[in-house]
């Protein structure tokens, strides 16, 4: 089948247009300053960038419309009808309690997502954007919603409801969540082909260390804890966010400091992090140059970093009993091997030995453990766009 892939965001439309037979992206693109008096239009064949321009980009209808023509053209194009196009599988970042699977888009599903909007009032909007635009340009195709939270809809709810008054969980929706959930559920799968566990079989601890960064207990292969929780600020150290704070901080902000909520909200998501750490920059591969310089404020971000990983997967190790594998992706976590070093020294206490020598890799499949490690420790490209597509075969094959 052929699947085309849709990520759409407040401002910049991501797309790949996937052969799920062999797995084989047959084009890709960003289009970006969606809304803006100039956008930017990137179109890949086969992995080669094709085409590049500059253009107004109207809205979302109108970055589809010119994805389409690209998707058709004469040169950059790989298909010759809009009909070879079979599905759409579109991200969503917060399917709430009401979506625990992917789902096939009609009617119903978009009020229902229309009136979720408030629990992640930055992405959804733009996410349901998308999924207007392409259900009026391609009528006939059928769309599918893959959320980021439904893998993580199989915790128990000892892990996902905070000791707040009950009322917060049971009136207004506040647990835990949890993101990135199409990355942890595509590295589990890959982990257990890996490794040959059967994936209903597998235990493993996922790693998704990116710009925003999230790690899961998977336990016989569902998830059963994660460190992102109601939002997207929680658990680990990310590129701009603090990760777990003591509450106790913003009462202070609030009080003490005087700031407004938009102040410390601004402190929560843009300022802290890495970059609050370091005072350098929020991009790993930057502040491990400046370590390199003997910068003290770089080194400190990094075993920060590297502290607060290792903990959670301590703490993970015993949610889940049994460790098959530890799973290091996304931007950081399969590129970066001088981190990953530094995240397992002491991993050892858990059973978990790397290969110093095989962990100096960047960007590819491995074990990188020691071969007579209990535990495994892999390095694995993450690919959510194959996920959504992968998981839009599976809803149109249940019809
Ligand atoms: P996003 O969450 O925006 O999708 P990515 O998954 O692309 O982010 O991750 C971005 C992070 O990955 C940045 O901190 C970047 O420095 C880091 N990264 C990319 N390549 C490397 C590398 N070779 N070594 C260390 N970190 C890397």
């Amino acid at each position: 089948m052929k699947v085309l892939v849709i990520n759409s965001g407040s401002s910049s439309i991501k797309y790949q247009l996937i052969e799920t037979e062999d797995e084989n992206c047959l084009a890709s693109g960003l289009i970006e300053r969606v809304s803006l008096p100039v956008g930017i239009i990137s179109h890949k064949k086969h992995g080669e960038l094709s085409h590049k321009e500059e253009a107004p980009v109207k809205d979302h209808q109108a970055g589809l419309d010119m994805m389409l023509k690209l998707l058709l053209h004469e040169k950059h194009g790989v298909i010759r009808s809009y009909r070879e196009i079979d599905a759409i599988g579109h991200r969503v970042v917060h399917g709430g309690e009401k979506f625990t699977h992917s789902v096939k888009i009609d009617d119903k599903v978009m009020e229902a997502l229309e009136s979720s909007t408030y629990l992640a009032p930055l992405h959804n909007p733009a996410n349901i954007l998308g999924i207007k635009a392409a259900r009026h340009l391609l009528p006939d195709i059928p769309n599918i919603a893959v959320f980021d939270t439904a893998f993580h809809q199989t915790m128990p709810k000892v892990a996902y409801v905070y000791a707040l008054p009950y009322e917060f969980y049971e009136k207004r929706g506040i647990r835990k969540y949890g993101f990135h959930g199409t990355s942890h559920q595509y590295v589990s799968l890959k982990a257990a082909e890996t490794l040959d566990i059967p994936y209903d079989k597998i235990c493993a601890i996922t790693c998704h260390l990116g710009n925003g960064c999230s790690i899961a207990a998977v336990k016989d292969g569902k998830s059963v804890d994660t460190s992102l929780g109601y939002g997207t600020m929680c658990g680990l150290v990310m590129g701009t966010r603090a990760g777990d704070i003591d509450p106790a901080i913003i009462v202070s902000m609030v009080e003490e400091l005087k700031l407004t909520p938009s102040e410390i909200k601004n402190i929560l998501y843009k300022q802290s992090g890495l970059l609050g750490l370091s005072g350098v920059s929020s991009d790993m591969r930057d502040i491990e140059k400046e370590e390199e310089k003997n910068n003290e404020r770089a080194k400190i971000a990094l075993d920060i970093f590297a502290d607060r990983v290792r903990k959670y997967i301590g703490a993970y190790a015993v949610t889940l009993g049994k460790v098959d594998a530890i799973v290091f992706t996304a931007g950081i976590g399969e590129n970066g091997w001088e981190i990953r070093e530094r995240i397992c020294r002491g991993l050892e206490a858990i059973g978990a030995h790397l290969d110093i020598e095989k962990n100096k890799i960047r960007g590819k499949l491995a074990v990188v453990s020691k071969d007579e490690s209990p535990v495994k420790i892999l390095s694995i490209p993450t690919n959510e766009e194959m996920m959504i597509a992968k998981e839009t075969v599976k809803i149109l094959s249940e019809e």
